[in-house]
């Protein structure tokens, strides 16, 4: 396979839009691949909404007394393949349309990856950084009762995502578990080990990031091996790709989290980073490279950036002055439909996020299979199957864009849309 068949143009018979509304670009890739399918308008109407959305108003007790209600949602958007899976979100900027995105995104993604699920999303309103632990747990458990009749081990199963950790998971597991007066590990993924977790989940998805920019840089004609990198968000996800990377012989030159960025160009010392990350709860205290805006870090001179922080981070305002040559999405829809537009125009090789960070939701299927069993596996065969997944998927999708000559996004759509179809068709219509 050649540089070019990562790079072709797109389609264009959908004109592309661009929204700040994640579930608007959503809705707009869906909309570019059900052209390029000729998908049936009923089938593509079905998988325009989500099946099934839970808005819940809540209360907590605060630490200094007083009561705060909080918003919550959980959306299921399809689950013609199996019960729906995804992750929990707290941000002070989530709503529903960006839990429906997200959600959507899942469904695509566990198919194309060929897991046995359907995708769902959680979120609620708030800023966990402003809450103690106490709080939080008591906001985890109440949340948790307020969705407990739409999630189990057979329905909906809940996992980490921005803002929230494996104790939250614990958390979730324990409250559900005392509502069914068993205890129900199954129920969410992404737990510590010591209560049903798997090993490996944590660094699940950095780790198949990874594995997705090794591929794809082989082909474009370079090794990680010396590739400068930017990581953007030093969370679960852009935290692990970077250590990840810099353990593979990468260079790492800018990392970022929501307070600001640093920059080295003979390469950060990551786990170092990691430690004040740890301790500051921030990177931007370190001393060991100089301050960087997150917008001059997605335009670092680098050979490989990895957006990882969240949504439509790279957009028709600044996708023209990335100077990687790859871009591998570790966030959950950091480009917009526009910015995939300007990279394929510029020749900018693209790795979308429904294959880029499946290696988290791989490896929590791995965790849900390991619960139901009560059998539990080794980190070295967590590691080994979770890569052999994504490499499948990824040449799977090399293998579509190759035949129809489009790129790695629509390519993958098509694989993840036309197996949701096939499922919906398979088992008809009810009643
Ligand atoms: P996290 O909460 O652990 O970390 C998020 C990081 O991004 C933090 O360092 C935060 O400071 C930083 N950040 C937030 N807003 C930012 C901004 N505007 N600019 C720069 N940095 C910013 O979250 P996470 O679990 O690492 O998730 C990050 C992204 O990856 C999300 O889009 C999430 O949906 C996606 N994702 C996560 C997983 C997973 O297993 N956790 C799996 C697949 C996809």
């Amino acid at each position: 396979m050649g540089v070019t068949t990562l790079l072709d143009e797109p389609r264009r018979s959908v004109a592309v839009r661009e929204s700040v509304n994640p579930y608007e670009n959503a809705l707009h890739q869906l909309e570019i691949v059900a052209d390029h399918l000729k998908l049936d308008p009923g089938l593509h109407e079905v998988l325009k909404h989500p099946q099934r959305e839970l808005t819940v108003n809540f209360p907590v007790k605060m630490d200094d007394g007083t009561t705060r209600v909080f918003k919550g949602y959980r959306v299921q958007h399809n689950v013609s393949r199996g019960p729906s899976k995804g992750g929990i979100r707290y941000s002070p900027k989530t709503d529903l349309d960006e839990v429906r995105a997200l959600a959507m995104w899942m469904t695509w993604k566990c198919a194309i990856v060929n897991i046995p699920f359907g995708g769902a999303k959680g979120g609620v309103l708030c800023d966990p950084r402003s809450m103690s632990m106490g709080e939080i747990e008591r906001l985890t458990r109440r949340y948790t009762t307020e969705i407990s009749h739409v999630i189990g081990p057979d329905t909906d199963i809940p996992a980490p995502d921005a803002g929230t950790t494996s104790d939250m998971m614990a958390w979730v597991m324990d409250t559900y578990s005392m509502h069914r007066g068993h205890t129900v590990p199954a129920v969410v993924t992404g737990k510590p080990v010591e209560v049903g977790g798997s090993e490996g989940r944590v660094d699940a998805t950095g780790r198949g990031v990874v594995i997705i920019a090794a591929q794809a840089a082989d082909v474009l004609g370079f090794s990680l091996k010396g590739a400068r990198v930017a990581v953007q968000g030093f969370g679960n996800v852009g935290s692990v790709a970077a250590r990840i990377f810099a353990e593979r012989g990468a260079k790492v030159v800018a990392v970022s989290d929501a307070y600001g960025g640093l920059y080295n160009p003979d390469g950060l010392d990551i786990p170092a980073l990691l430690a004040c990350a740890r301790k500051d709860g921030t990177l931007t205290t370190h001393s060991g490279g100089k301050p960087m805006s997150n917008s001059d870090l997605l335009e670092a001179d680098v050979d490989i950036l990895v957006p990882a922080a969240t949504e439509n981070q790279i957009t028709s305002q600044n996708a023209h002055l990335v100077r990687a040559k790859l871009v591998v999405e570790g966030a959950n829809g950091p480009c917009t439909p526009a910015a995939d537009r300007i990279f394929f125009d510029r020749g900018v090789a693209l790795m979308p996020d429904v294959l880029a960070n499946a290696g988290g939701v791989i490896v929590s299927y791995f965790e849900w299979v390991q619960d139901l069993q009560s059998f539990f596996w080794q980190e070295a065969e967590v590691n080994t199957r979770m890569e052999q997944m994504l490499l499948r998927a990824y040449h799977d999708v090399v293998n579509v864009a190759v035949r129809d000559e489009i790129d790695m996004r629509t390519a993958a759509y098509v694989i993840g849309v036309n197996r949701v179809a096939k499922a919906i068709l398979k088992r008809g219509m009810y009643p």
